[in-house]
């Protein structure tokens, strides 16, 4: 019967040579905003190893998330509007390499632009002023670049301090003197000094400081690149490395720093991505 062995040589074959289940990948959303907050999802994963990726510069760090695997990625409020690519990589339950390729619009965040003319005195920074608000930047960076491998926030975010009215400001960017200012990159909550300031989720002391623009500030590693930072503190409750759970006291609401009164300045960075922190509050979360 050489046909039939022949027939059944050529569906063996067929068989063989059928794909596994797909890599399923979603971005929600698909077209954010600039200082959005984008989730991924990678579905058809089951067995894969090596789930990998990343979103423009920015690397995917995965976690598991019911039966697919999703990952937090950040569009930073200066990304320029326009197509960001992302693509995904994985090794399937039999071995077989992977891959999956796409891209997101940013659209602009809309932020307004506020125009002052003020003495110089008032804005210019002295030379040694200058210096040391450099180095904290750089060691902000170096932070931010720290990658905690695993996840260490479980829940939703909250927001961190209860507040007169709702914190505003991300994005805002100020020209003073003809000369553009970095943007506000976090949001201001009015309160009274001495307000306590919770954790907003779960998380390590990753840094405490006394900066020149941020004051007394403490810095939260929620892992797989998350921080969240709380700057104007009067009194901090904290010491660095110390594990903290979401609501616990952090330190207390002040104006230590460049600050015009007592307010809390709440960031959250993902990566060097710095994001509008109350896009945390309403994740969808699956723990
Ligand atoms: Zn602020």
């Amino acid at each position: 019967m050489p046909y039939v062995v022949a027939v059944l040589a050529v569906l063996v074959s067929l068989i063989l040579v059928v794909p596994a289940a797909a890599v399923e990948v979603r971005v929600v959303p698909k077209a954010p905003r600039q200082g959005d907050t984008v989730l991924v999802f990678v579905a058809g994963t089951k067995g894969a190893q090596n789930v990998e990726g990343s979103l423009g510069a920015q690397h995917l760090a995965f976690f598991p998330y019911g039966a697919e695997l999703a990952a937090l990625a950040g569009v930073d409020l200066e990304t320029k509007p326009g197509k960001v690519p992302w693509r995904i990589g994985l090794v399937d339950g039999g071995g077989v390499p992977r891959k999956a390729a796409g891209t997101i619009t940013v659209k602009t965040g809309g932020f307004p632009v506020e125009r002052l003319t003020l003495p110089g005195g008032m804005v210019n920074l002295d030379p040694e002023a200058e210096r040391r608000a450099a180095n904290e930047a750089v060691r902000m960076r170096a932070l931010y670049d720290t990658v905690t491998p695993e996840r260490l926030w479980r829940g939703p975010f909250t927001q961190p301090v209860a507040s007169r009215k709702p914190g505003g400001g991300f994005g805002s960017r100020r020209i003073i003197n003809g000369q553009p200012r970095m943007p506000h990159s976090g949001i201001d909550y009015s309160a009274d000094r001495g307000t306590p300031v919770v954790a907003s989720n779960r998380g390590r002391v990753a840094l405490l400081g006394e900066f020149f623009f941020a004051g007394r500030l403490v810095a939260l590693d929620h892992g797989l690149g998350l921080y969240t930072l709380y700057f104007h503190l009067d009194g901090v409750a904290v010491t660095e490395g110390q594990m903290v759970e979401r609501g616990e006291t952090v330190g207390t609401v002040g104006t230590t720093g460049r600050s015009t009164g007592p307010h809390l300045h709440f960031a959250a960075q993902l990566g060097r991505a710095r994001v509008n922190p109350p896009d945390l509050y309403t994740i969808p979360v699956r723990d």
